[in-house]
């Protein structure tokens, strides 16, 4: 037996399906997960010594790749001062003055634990300033687990709020409208249907949670417009995006300028931070300010605050992104020229520094019901293939995979070595 496997079935006795977070468990393509222990740079090494290239990045966090030294230094610096005083400290709007000089529709900027609590946050703020209770989101999209984003996306252009986990009461999802992401219309006619009603729309401005879909051209410019000719606001959430796609974030890469945006993972360069922010006006609404309550014990923990400036200050040298690109470029055109090599039918999408691919013969993937119709079996025997030879892929056909600047030549020509082998495997299944 495996260490990894030995330390699953003692996880599993204490907590539920043996992992914090469930994706972690494999379900998504099943087989046992890999305890990881360490990681450095572009590697990450497992329970039993075994290393991989990975292209998970802790979801996102790790762009400058893992155990940077100088998100090390920085985080044992701060460590050496104390580890959370639950009272204001400079690092705060250090942190928030960089993240608004790289974001500038980001006028002021809260701080706060997880992407999950920057959305809940973002929602009840919008909820609030708007006075109005509705609000849209895209079937596929993932914002967190707050009560009201954890709806099922039904079919068709509107669908009423159904919670998809026991534990959220159909009332606390009613509000939520659900739209299909790439289509306008679908968008213009919920407004249509409750027109001084809806508060604002959450997107991701490039979806990473039902693999990677980024937006049609005009989309995101239409949402801008669709909300200010509604009075709702316009939230991009940018947890996955911020700071990937370019350095500042989706809005720059796509010049749409959203009122309100939600960000975690690189922010935090790998200490649990999200933030949210915008329009001024907006964020005075919040207390102390203003009466929409939002707090956190931990927000702006120094520890965190710490490691999220160095890893943005890196991040932000020139060049990175250029890097980052052109990288994942040469990973996704390559993924689709060795699948038409073997004949496997296969897509690609790609955003800055993340991209997904999909075994599917549709020349186009733009929203759920596409990615929907990929062949998510092939998908999990491809990902175990990778995995055996020493590459970790996102272990879901709804991840996006990322890239990182510790991903250089050598390990872009290995993983396509690794999946020249894993494609001619399929095609001889
Ligand atoms: N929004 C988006 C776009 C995300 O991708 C995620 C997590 N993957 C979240 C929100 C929730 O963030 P967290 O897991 O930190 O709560």
């Amino acid at each position: 037996m495996t260490k990894s496997a030995q330390l699953f079935q003692q996880a599993r006795r204490t907590i539920p399906g043996g992992v914090n977070s469930p994706v972690r468990a494999f379900a998504g393509v099943g087989g046992d997960p890999v305890f990881m222990e360490r990681a450095d740079g572009a590697y990450i090494f497992d329970a039993d010594g075994k290393a991989y290239i990975d292209f998970v990045g802790s979801w996102g966090p790790m762009i400058l790749g893992h155990n940077h030294s100088a998100i090390r230094e920085a985080v044992v610096d701060a460590a050496q001062r104390g580890l959370s005083f639950g009272a204001p400290t400079e690092s705060e709007t250090t942190l928030s003055e960089l993240v608004a000089e790289l974001v500038p529709s980001m006028e002021m900027v809260r701080m706060v634990n997880s992407g999950t609590e920057a959305t809940m946050s973002a929602i009840r703020l919008a909820r609030g300033f708007t006075k109005r209770d509705k609000f849209i989101k895209f079937e596929g999209n993932y914002h967190g687990h707050g009560d009201c984003l954890l709806v099922k996306a039904g079919s068709g252009a509107l669908t009423l709020g159904e919670p998809n986990s026991p534990g959220v009461p159909a009332d606390f999802a009613k509000h939520t409208l659900t739209c299909t992401y790439n289509d306008l219309d679908s968008v213009r006619q919920t407004f249509e249907t409750y027109p001084d009603e809806v508060a604002c729309i959450i997107v991701e401005p490039v979806s990473g949670n039902m693999n990677c879909v980024p937006p049609q051209p005009g989309f995101l410019q239409g949402l801008r417009e669709l909300c200010d000719e509604f009075g709702a606001l316009l939230i991009f959430d940018e947890v996955m995006t911020g700071f990937r796609v370019a350095l500042g974030g989706a809005q720059a890469y796509y010049d749409v300028k959203p009122d309100l945006t939600t960000l975690g993972k690189i922010v935090g360069g790998g200490m649990p931070v999200g933030a949210f922010g915008g329009r001024r006006e907006v964020m005075e609404y919040l207390a102390p300010t203003g009466p929409v309550y939002q707090a956190g014990t931990l927000a702006g923990n120094p520890v965190a605050m710490a490691a999220g400036h160095a890893c943005l200050s890196e991040l932000r040298q020139p060049g990175n992104h250029d890097y980052l690109t052109h990288v994942t470029h040469q990973l996704a055109e390559g993924f689709k020229s060795l699948a038409d090599k073997h004949g496997i039918a296969l897509t690609t999408n790609q955003a800055g520094a993340m991209f997904g691919f999909f075994f599917t013969e549709q020349e186009t993937v733009t929203c759920f019901k596409d990615v929907q119709q990929c062949d998510t079996e092939r998908f999990k025997r491809f990902f175990h293939l990778m995995l055996e030879q020493g590459v970790y892929l996102a272990p879901s056909a709804f991840e996006a995979c990322f890239t990182c600047l510790a991903h250089g030549q050598k390990e872009i020509d290995a993983t396509l070595a690794a999946a020249d082998h894993a494609f001619a495997t399929l095609a001889a299944d």
